[in-house]
């Protein structure tokens, strides 16, 4: 049997001793404490037993995927904006999702570039309150699914896809990729108030793409810089790519706001600024927002 959406990630698709040495990584003790498979789990069996199952209910791991992803970071978003990172979340009405930092960041066990600082580092319970079913994940799962179509063995951190299915009430067919929005935020790289480093900075500017005045003698720029492939810094201008910073120049120890939109990058804590005369380098970090649904909520 075929499984729905089988990605070239998937142990399914690898070469056989490829897949021998990612379940090597998988056991107890090894890539994380709990381990990934159970002492004598076939990684390649395990995988064939899901997507098999996956087949017959005839959901793809990507609706599954989705639908996790969805919830995961609405429920971030909640938190965040109420700052209440106690309480469950009400989400579509009927999911109650509860949301834990695990009190570390677990890496993908695949060879991968996946960045699992945030994912990697939470662990959940979703009820669905309408019909009393529950299941409980770690956050990295949503990453396995999509990427891997591993639904971990027989461990404690194991989401049975059959169960998932169930509690997410999903349907074969359906589109369950989360909505979006993007937009940047950016990481302090620097600063100084040293003339020459400030021209020496200044040299690697291509050219200042916008200039904004934010107070007496205080000026953010949004520059093209030269490509930095250990800190890239990609930002969208009217349809093109540019490799881009963020420079605030305070010559005069202004408070600055704490919360601003400049050039589309939402700002905030930027009143660290205002206590030193300072330049300023930034990076500039894409960010996707989850849009919520009218009824979400904390509950
Ligand atoms: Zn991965």
């Amino acid at each position: 049997m075929q499984p729905v959406g089988l990605q070239p990630g998937n142990p399914l698709s690898m070469k056989p001793e490829q897949a021998v040495s990612v379940e090597g990584k998988m056991r107890p003790g090894k890539s994380s404490v709990v381990g990934f498979l159970g002492l004598t789990d076939s990684l390649v069996e395990c995988c064939r037993q899901d997507a098999q199952m996956l087949a017959r209910l005839n959901i793809t791991y990507k609706q599954i995927a989705d639908k996790l992803e969805g919830l995961v970071f609405r429920t971030v978003r909640l938190m965040n904006e109420s700052k209440n990172f106690k309480s469950p979340a009400l989400l579509d009405g009927r999911f109650r999702v509860m949301l834990e930092s695990s009190g570390g960041h677990q890496d993908c066990p695949f060879p991968c570039n996946f960045n699992a600082w945030n994912l990697g580092s939470w662990d959940l319970t979703v009820e669905n309150i309408q019909s009393g079913k529950k299941m409980a994940f770690p956050g990295l799962i949503v990453h396995l699914i999509r990427e891997h179509g591993f639904f971990e063995g027989d461990t404690s951190y194991r989401l049975d896809p059959a169960t998932a299915c169930s509690v997410l009430e999903l349907k074969s067919g359906e589109d369950y990729t989360p909505k979006t929005v993007h937009n940047y935020r950016y990481r302090q790289l620097s600063y100084t108030d040293r003339s020459e480093e400030i021209e020496e900075i200044k040299s690697k500017w291509l050219r200042i793409l916008e200039t904004m005045q934010v107070g007496e003698g205080t000026y953010i720029y949004l520059v093209e810089v030269l490509p930095d492939p250990k800190n890239p810094s990609e930002i969208s201008r009217d349809g093109k790519t540019y490799n881009a910073r963020l420079y605030i120049h305070n010559t005069t120890g202004e408070t600055l706001p704490d919360e601003a939109n400049v050039f589309g990058i939402e700002l905030d804590t930027l009143h660290r600024a205002s206590r030193r005369r300072d330049f300023l380098t930034y990076q500039i970090l894409p960010l996707t927002k989850h849009v919520l649904n009218p009824q979400d909520r904390i509950a």
